[in-house]
């Protein structure tokens, strides 16, 4: 048994069982079991929570992602065979979202600081690309990965900038921005490990788009417009009303969570000292931390003396996507800096099961790695 767990998901839930309990038994009673108030609810929330107009709840974050992209090439803004670019460095669901559209991914690598997409790469790939018609920037990390200058540029080139927000709810750029609202639309994955997350699965769609909004909403119910009406061949991506309930209770709690977060990285940024370990940089506007991510050329032998002591850790993501088996073959330029960090990077705990004595402690267990 570590002493310090990676991530303890029962101990998040446990300070507000009492009040996720009133709320599951609110829909156990209420006989509605699909849609209804708690999703209507908790969509205004989420909305409100962004500054953006519309939101669509859904069943996860993958599927988010795909409804967006199915949504835009329904509405003739996309077409099958056109290029998306995307950062290398991400978890597979941004990738699938786009291949499972028939599009096609183009890898760009990431800046080595902020491990984000690298926006001087996007731009020339999007110069050198014809065929590039969106972009799919991701927060990873809960760190902004949004570049103004390059934005810009892009969506006056007629890119179209989808944002890939599972990791950064609530996260604010330098001029007050929320993440979710920065592109044309943004997913949010409501998955238990992220900083807001549900008892199981769901999803979200942001948008400023009103005839998006309501494309991802039919594609998500069926291709349904109205019952029994199909306009569309769409699928079944809805939210469950239980797991809205659970996530309007969560949602009373974000701003707590991600200022937990943010003093947990404060301790290891002024306590770890170990030149054999790279910190993370402190943060563009007000990150989030979903991962405190460190950096380190002796990876096995850092990992061994966690174990040795205790702490527990993670990878995130020891495989790049380009580099999955299901991707072999696809096209893509070099990804040194991405597939280097995939080599060196360690997640240190940053969950509700850590405190701040905790971090205290695990960053003087690092400081005696030699
Ligand atoms: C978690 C995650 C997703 C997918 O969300 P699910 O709800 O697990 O489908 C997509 N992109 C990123 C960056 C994620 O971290």
């Amino acid at each position: 048994m570590k002493k310090y767990p990676f991530l303890d998901l029962a101990a998040t839930t446990a300070p507000i069982r009492d009040e996720l309990v009133a709320a599951a038994t609110s829909v156990i009673d209420s006989g509605v079991y699909i849609g209804g108030d708690q999703c209507a609810a908790f969509e205004k929330r989420l909305a409100e929570l962004c500054g953006v107009p519309h939101c669509v709840s859904t069943s996860n974050g993958l599927d988010a992602l795909r409804l967006i992209f199915k949504s835009l090439m329904a509405l003739g803004k996309l077409r099958p065979g056109d290029c998306v670019m995307v950062p290398a460095n991400t978890y597979i669901a941004s990738f699938l979202a786009i291949t499972d559209n028939d599009l096609v991914p183009v890898p760009v690598d990431v800046d080595p600081r902020t491990m984000n997409m690298d926006w001087d790469k996007a731009l020339d790939a999007a110069e050198a690309n014809a065929h590039i018609k969106a972009l799919l920037v991701v927060h990873l990390y809960g760190r902004i990965a949004w570049n103004d200058r390059a934005c810009r540029k892009l969506t006056e080139n007629g890119v179209i900038i989808v944002e890939d927000n599972a990791q950064a709810i609530g996260a604010v750029t330098a001029d007050g921005r929320m993440t979710g609202s920065l592109g044309h639309a943004a997913a949010f994955s409501f998955y238990p490990t992220k900083n807001i997350g549900a008892l199981g699965d769901a999803g979200a769609v942001t948008t400023g788009d009103a005839e998006l909004a309501s494309m991802v909403r039919t594609m998500a119910n069926y291709g349904a417009d109205r019952r029994y009406h199909n306009i569309q061949c769409g699928a079944n991506c809805r939210m469950d009303p239980i797991q809205a309930a659970m996530l309007n209770v969560k949602l009373n709690y974000i701003e707590q969570e991600n200022d937990r977060r943010r003093r947990l990285a404060r301790v290891y940024l002024d306590n770890i000292k170990n030149a054999a370990v790279d910190l993370p940089l402190p943060g563009e506007g007000d990150m989030v931390w979903h991962q405190f991510v460190i950096e380190t050329p002796e990876r096995d032998r850092f990992t061994a003396w966690l174990d040795a002591n205790g702490v527990g850790w993670d990878i995130h993501y020891a495989t790049p996507p380009h580099l999955q088996p299901c991707y072999r073959g696809l096209e893509h330029g070099t990804l040194k800096v991405t597939e280097q960090l995939a080599q060196r990077i360690v997640s240190l705990p940053i969950g509700a099961s850590t405190t701040e004595r905790d971090a205290m402690e695990i960053s003087r267990i690092i400081n005696d790695f030699k």
